[in-house]
């Protein structure tokens, strides 16, 4: 049997925990596996493009356990009343090749893109940043917001988004939060006096989210819904003045802010960073950018972290993913008598 641990139980399970608790522990999950970032097999996700979105698949693993996320990305989705982003995965046992846990990772995929971003404002913001400019207000919002709060010590957010109404809903989540909420009047508005910043738009397009007169020296931009060819955020005058930080450079070549610089434009991979192989903000006035495109080796963490959370309690159920005949080379033997698919049942 695979464990499985379907919406209704990743609902009751984050609501239980807190989702920004559960952010915070798992920033030293992404921690303890981009330290050993060598040991992990990479390869660019597999992308099917489409005129309206794209659907992916991020496989990852190491010695003991394999790893690969389905996700898609439609940013006229919402529209339609359905998300943007929606995802599920599988860890696998590389010994054997058997499943042993299937998530879904819609909520999932918040959460560790929430702490991705913590976890990379910790090692590249100003430690005395408190201000956090939110442009985008859509489904990754709030998480973002938590994973700076829980790592960072924001207590200031100064959002803004292009519909009323994402904002709406983000002032309701915020009060219930207890996130001190500012409702911007444009992109330049809220990144006034902010000391960090977290765009997270969906636009299937080169968007200039932010111009580059926006962004003070100083700032950590932490750029992640430029995560797609021909999906971008930024001015490409900001790429000039920031000192650059990726995932995994090959793939964020491809999909990330980078696109819009020469091929050998200089980046650092943060896991090295992370594993304090390098120092990342050198001093108090650079401009820090991290091009977050998401990479395999966040959702291997998070399933990994849901595994060791979930295993055993309520929130985890059974699903018969797996054909298991008694004699291994008999599999015949499950379809082949009414009386052995009845006893199946
Ligand atoms: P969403 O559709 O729920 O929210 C996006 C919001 O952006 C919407 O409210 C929309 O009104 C707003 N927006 C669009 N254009 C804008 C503009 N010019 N100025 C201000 N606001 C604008 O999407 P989501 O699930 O919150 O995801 C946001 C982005 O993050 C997507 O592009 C998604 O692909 C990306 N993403 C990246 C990662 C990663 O690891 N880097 C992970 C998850 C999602």
């Amino acid at each position: 049997m695979v464990q499985f641990v379907d919406v209704r139980h990743m609902r009751e399970w984050v609501a239980s925990e807190g989702a920004e608790a559960l952010i915070r522990d798992l920033v030293p999950y992404l921690e303890a596996d981009f330290t050993r970032w060598p040991e992990f097999e990479k390869i660019a996700r597999i992308a099917s493009h489409s005129p309206v979105g794209v659907i992916e698949l991020m496989p990852t693993a190491d010695a003991e356990t394999y790893a690969f996320k389905y996700v898609n990305g439609h940013p006229g989705n919402p529209a339609q009343g359905l998300q943007t982003v929606t995802a599920f995965g599988v860890l696998a046992d590389v010994a054997s090749g058997y499943p042993v846990l299937m998530s879904e990772m819609s909520i999932l995929t918040a959460l560790r893109t929430a702490a991705t971003s913590a976890m990379a404002a910790r090692h590249l913001a100003r430690p005395d940043s408190r201000v956090l400019a939110l442009v985008g207000a859509g489904s990754q919002a709030e998480f973002q917001a938590l994973g700076m709060r829980a790592i960072m010590g924001i207590e200031t957010v100064r959002a803004w988004d292009t519909d009323p109404a994402a904002l709406d809903k983000l002032e309701r989540n915020a009060a219930a939060l207890g996130l001190d909420l500012y409702r911007a009047s444009s992109a330049a508005d809220a990144l006034e006096g902010a000391d960090i910043v977290t765009t997270c738009t969906a636009d299937k397009s080169y968007a200039t989210i932010l111009e580059d007169g926006m962004v003070r020296p100083g700032m950590h931009l932490n750029a992640i819904g430029g995560d797609c060819p021909g999906k971008t955020e930024l001015s490409a005058a900001i790429l000039d003045r920031s000192e650059i930080f990726v995932e995994y450079e090959p793939q964020t070549r491809i999909e990330g802010e980078i696109q819009q610089v020469e091929p050998d434009h200089p980046v650092t991979e943060l896991w090295r960073v992370v594993a304090g192989e390098l120092r990342g903000r050198t001093s108090p006035d650079q401009i820090t950018l991290f091009d977050s495109v998401g990479f395999a080796l966040e959702d291997f963490t998070a399933l990994r972290f849901v595994r060791d959370r979930v295993s055993g309690t309520s929130y985890a159920t059974e699903i018969d993913l797996i054909a298991d005949p008694g004699d291994p080379k008999d599999l015949f033997s499950l379809v082949s008598s009414q009386p052995a698919i009845a006893a199946a049942r």
